[in-house]
């Protein structure tokens, strides 16, 4: 199961996890057109391969493997999925 982003993100989104990720699945950068629209980024659960890079670059702590995901905040599974089946 895939990483996560969760709710710490909205409105902090300084895309530090972004250059982390080997296979480049947290979405969108800062060269992407809805950057600016969208409250956070998001993890492409189809593409993540749970390698945990991301997770220490967090200066929020926002991303969390599935499995760890403080219940309070596991709506963000369903948001992270959405993002990529628009
Ligand atoms: S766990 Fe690894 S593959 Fe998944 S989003 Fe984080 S850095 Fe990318
Ligand atoms: S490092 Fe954390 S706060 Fe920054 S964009 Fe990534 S998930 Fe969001």
């Amino acid at each position: 199961m895939p990483h996560i982003i969760a709710e710490p993100c909205i409105k902090t989104k300084d895309t530090s996890c972004v250059d982390a990720c080997p296979v480049d699945c947290i979405h969108p950068t800062k060269d992407e057109a809805d950057f600016e629209t969208s409250d956070q980024l998001f993890i492409d659960p189809d593409t993540c391969i749970d390698c945990g890079l991301c997770v220490d670059e967090c200066p929020v702590q926002a991303i969390f493997q599935d499995e760890d995901l403080p219940e309070e905040w596991s709506k963000f599974v369903q948001i992270n999925i959405d993002y990529y089946n628009k």
